[in-house]
């Protein structure tokens, strides 16, 4: 059997069809899209394709769509963007109360480490606890913005839309209408819901959303930040008036155009590949509870409100390292948690968030499913897990 990749939510193989859309600017149509003759307005078609593609998919603006390198990007570009902007709209004011920062835990290092990084810079940070499934409850955020309020005026709100490393989806709509109701903007990074679960700007009337191409198929290097027209941002890279003067330098022509191929093939495909991936992750776990019946999930379980191919699950007495490896000899491919903190001797700083033990995140394993998995991958795992958690 060949290797068995369940690590799609570290990233997934370039879609073919979106190879075949982006090979062209890789060679004659090389233009600078910011050019004004004919080369350069090949390109800059291109761009704008890719743009209103992905503003169709997603349920926004063509020009609410700003183009990023990724997700770390478009996450760095929200909560920086946004304090900076709120920083600055004070500015020669009387000062006023401080501009406070509310996230979880249980966000992606890109919202976590940024977070810190501002609180280090003056703008407190309020962090609302995550229930044991990795999401942010509407009562969890309401007690965080009390507490937000009593240190100064709640800024922005950033919440993920699913969880990379149990699945779990947030309900973003109400977390949103809750944020502006305190007078906070709201940003979700919905790098992992895309594709797996509805994602549509409109709907969930956030001011900014996160998405990255990669993990739907896309090229590495290539994400977007939606942001809602007049919503005040700082840009983070400045050099240019790219990007609505945004996010400076020549785009990335060839990858934005795998973007929104990519992004539009996740959302027309989302349904499919969502029932054919919810039955291969049933079949895997009826198997793999048989063959460990210690097994548990960590996050939302079964039927919950989650993503259908992401699945962390927990082997008690098992050391989920020595597992990674023992699955890796037998061809087996999965992680324990974002790729990114994947090698860190550290625990899974989401599942701690969750309320977890160091012991009991040590031992778990994330299994992220792609609809290219078959049915006999699923049994093959099955059986290498029977196998390495034969009693030793
Ligand atoms: N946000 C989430 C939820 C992710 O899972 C990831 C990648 O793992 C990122 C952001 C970062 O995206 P990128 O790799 O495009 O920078």
């Amino acid at each position: 059997m060949p290797a068995v990749y369940l690590d799609h939510n570290a990233t997934t193989p370039l879609d073919p069809r979106v190879a075949r859309a982006m090979t062209p600017f890789l060679s004659e149509w090389f233009g600078n899209p910011h050019s004004p003759h004919e080369t350069g307005r090949t390109a800059r078609a291109a761009v704008e394709d890719a743009r209103e593609e992905t503003a169709r998919a997603l349920a926004c603006d063509p020009d609410e769509v700003i183009f990023t390198s990724g997700g770390t990007e478009a996450d760095n570009l929200a909560l920086r963007g946004v304090m900076l902007a709120a920083r600055q709209a004070c500015d020669g004011r009387a000062p006023g109360p401080p501009l406070v920062l509310v996230t979880s835990g249980a966000e992606h290092p890109a919202v976590v480490e940024t977070a810190q990084a501002l609180a280090r810079e003056g703008f407190p940070l309020v962090a609302a606890a995550c229930s044991h499934t990795g999401a942010v409850t509407v009562a969890a955020l309401e007690e965080a913005l009390d507490r937000a309020a009593e240190i100064g005026q709640p800024a922005l709100v950033s919440l993920m839309l699913a969880n990379n490393e149990t699945g779990a989806l947030s309900p973003a709509r109400e977390l949103a209408a809750l944020a502006h109701s305190r007078g906070a903007l709201f940003h979700t990074d919905a790098v992992q819901a895309l594709g797996k679960a509805e994602v549509s700007f409109r709907n969930v009337a956030a001011d900014l959303l996160s998405i990255s191409a990669h993990k739907i198929g896309g090229p590495k290097g290539a994400g977007a930040l939606l942001v809602k027209r007049g919503t005040p941002l700082i840009p983070a890279i400045t050099g240019g008036t790219q990007e609505r003067g945004l996010r400076g330098g020549t785009v990335n022509v060839p990858a934005v155009v795998g973007l929104g191929e990519a992004v539009a093939l996740a959302v027309r495909e989302r349904a499919a590949n969502e029932a054919r991936v919810a039955a291969l992750a049933y079949r895997l776990l009826e198997r793999a509870s048989r063959a460990a019946p210690a097994m548990r999930v960590n996050g939302p379980t079964a039927g919950g409100a989650r993503l259908a191919g992401t699945w962390n699950l927990r082997f008690p007495g098992w050391s989920g390292e020595e597992m990674l490896v023992r699955l890796d000899l037998r061809g087996v491919h999965v992680s324990l948690g974002a790729a990114c903190h994947s090698m860190a001797a550290r625990p899974s700083h989401v599942l701690l968030a969750m309320g977890l033990s160091e012991e009991e995140a040590r031992s778990s394993v994330r299994f992220s499913l792609g609809p290219a998995n078959t049915e006999e991958e699923m049994d093959y795992v099955a059986d290498v897990l029977e196998e390495v958690l034969s009693p030793r």
